[in-house]
């Protein structure tokens, strides 16, 4: 638009849709959950927006029906991430160039197409092949990636406005350039949200990007950059790859042009990416920008003084809701001796209520977790606590046969230092340590200091002096602390997400300091008046 400074319309959270029984939006989900399960499409790669065939492919199944085959994968090797890396440079200067109104009109138009036309689509698609129970993946897609887009959007427009001082003679601005080079977006299998959001933000921002999406959520991602492209994504701005992580170390992370990182999954893999781009630091343009939201071992430390049956609520939403597998699932807890018994009961008989199974029948609170290899890790920590002298198995299980299902497994560690204590499982897996009243402060820096993670973290109790001391000392343990409220479900604009130590660089995603990461500020000085001057006051004679 010319002469003018479009003001950007001012977000709102999508509000989720109960799926309660009787309501219309439950009949169209059932309707799609039918026909997505009734067909096998096969999902190519988008370059340039156009779909890429290729031979090396893999099989998207149900997690709670492994046998079923919902989609077969094309994976991108190296003459097609090569590919895409070219064609996402050459896309790079008509959009970064393009007026912002315009760029941030494809992210908003893709929000309405999101949550109207697409958002049955994309729900089947993520409680089908990521395994979510319908409010859960409501919440995930198309809810968060909505609020994602929105406000991302909105926070650009802020940040472009953010201007230094001037003086009299002088115009200073900041140019928020986009970087030199591709920014490689990694993303994790547990939210199609983060997929969506880790590609668009640094594209809001006027970079373009390849995406490779996690192989267990290529279904509903596939879906997204459709929904993107349809909303007016300029082809190329948006390289769709599924690729092995293998393929992307060696073909993409060692590219000089990678600009920037931007990547959500586990510690382990962050750790290798920045080895890596550590490796090859002198072949690049400029220092990649790395981005990365990882592992955690979230907690509840519990006061004397909490309120139990909210306790006990957070316990179990916290732990088990998507079968534990949220970046910010609850997975320890600390449970004073005086009100442990209490608990016990109460969470006992909430668990019994939990069903698990087909996240096609709503009655299920639990699908089954990811695949294969999750479903095995479980099984090997609670065999081994069932083996254990230093634990109990309060209630839990799990059964493989027909889709990875475990059970809400609670487990009862007898000494503080057991390794479901301090080591990240990702399933429906809780451990509860019970301490004696009196070494609360003691407790309180052992849950801060025994894990190298911090990213969730919630304290309950009713006493204020008691809550001041637990946030003091709890201060750095989590990049997301509650108090009185259960450690997952920040939402966009609300609670910034992310957390420091070994749980990321904690760059806050869906907030400006995340956008700021995707940018390399010119600053421009104008002057009206310069000066012909050479030499300076103090140099005259006295
Ligand atoms: P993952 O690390 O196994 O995979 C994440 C992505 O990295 C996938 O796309 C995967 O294919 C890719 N990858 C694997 N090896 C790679 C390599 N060598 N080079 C480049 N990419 C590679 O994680 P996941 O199982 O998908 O997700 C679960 C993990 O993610 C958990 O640790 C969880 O805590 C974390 N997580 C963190 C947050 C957060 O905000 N902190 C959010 C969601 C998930």
């Amino acid at each position: 638009m010319i002469n003018s400074h479009a003001a950007v319309p001012k977000p709102q959270n999508e509000p989720p849709l109960s799926y309660a029984p009787g309501t219309p939006e439950r009949a169209l989900l059932k309707q799609e959950l039918e026909r997505q399960k009734s067909e096998c499409i096969t999902i190519p790669l988008l370059i340039d927006g156009q779909p890429v065939y290729t031979e090396k492919r893999l099989k998207v199944v149900m997690p709670h029906d492994h046998g079923h085959v919902l989609a077969e994968c094309c994976l991108a090797g190296e003459a097609e991430l090569k590919l895409a890396i070219e064609r996402a440079m050459a896309a790079k200067q008509s959009w970064e160039e393009l007026p912002w109104e315009h760029r941030a009109s494809v992210f908003l138009r893709a929000a309405e197409l999101i949550r109207g036309k697409y958002r049955y689509q994309l729900n089947a698609a993520t409680m089908l092949g990521q395994g979510k129970v319908a409010y859960q993946a409501e919440i995930d897609a198309p809810c968060e990636i909505t609020d994602f887009l929105r406000f991302n959007v909105y926070y650009a427009d802020s940040i472009f406005r953010n201007q230094p001082e001037n003086k009299p003679a002088v115009w200073n601005r900041m140019v928020y350039r986009p970087l030199e080079g591709f920014v490689l977006a990694v993303s994790p299998f547990n939210f199609t949200a983060i997929g969506g959001n880790l590609a668009t933000a640094p594209a809001i921002m006027g970079n373009t990007v390849l995406w490779k999406p996690a192989s267990t959520a290529v279904l509903s991602n596939y879906y997204l950059i459709r929904v993107f492209l349809e909303a007016g994504l300029p082809a190329g701005v948006i390289q769709f790859v599924p690729a092995s992580g293998s393929a992307i170390s060696r073909y993409v992370i060692s590219d000089p042009r990678l600009a920037g990182f931007h990547f959500t999954g586990s510690t382990g893999v962050f750790g290798s990416v920045w080895r890596q781009v550590g490796e090859h630091i002198e072949q690049y343009r400029s220092y990649p920008r790395l981005v990365g939201e990882t592992g955690g071992k979230d907690y509840i430390f519990a006061h004397s003084s909490a309120d139990v049956p909210a306790l006990v609520s957070a316990m179990a939403r916290g732990a088990f809701e998507y079968q534990g597998q949220k970046c910010s699932a609850l997975s320890r807890c600390f449970i004073p001796q005086s009100i442990w018994p209490d608990v016990e009961r109460r969470l006992l008989d909430v668990v019994k209520g939990l069903h698990t199974g087909d996240v096609c029948d709503f009655r299920n609170f639990l699908g089954a977790v990811i695949d294969r290899n999750a479903f095995a890790e479980l099984v090997k920590y609670i065999d081994a606590a069932k083996a254990s002298p230093d634990a109990e198995v309060l209630c839990g299980g799990y059964d493989g046969s027909h889709g990875y299902f475990v059970y809400p497994t609670v487990i009862r560690a007898r000494k503080k230092e057991y390794p479901t204590m301090l080591e990240e499982l990702f399933g429906p897996v809780l451990t509860v340590y019970v301490y004696p009243d009196e070494e609360l402060g003691e407790m309180l820096d052992y849950c801060n200091a025994s894990t190298p993670y911090a990213l969730t973290g919630a304290i309950f109790a009713s006493d204020r002096l008691a809550i001041a001391e637990m946030e003091r000392r709890l201060r750095h343990s989590a990049g997301n602390f509650y108090i009185n409220d259960k450690p997952t479900g920040a939402v966009v604009g609300q609670q910034p997400f992310g957390g420091a130590r070994g749980s990321g660089t904690n760059d806050k995603a869906g907030s400006s300091l995340n956008l700021l990461r995707w940018t390399s500020v010119c600053t421009v000085k104008e002057c009206y008046a310069p000066t012909s001057e050479i030499g300076y006051p103090f140099m005259q004679e006295e």
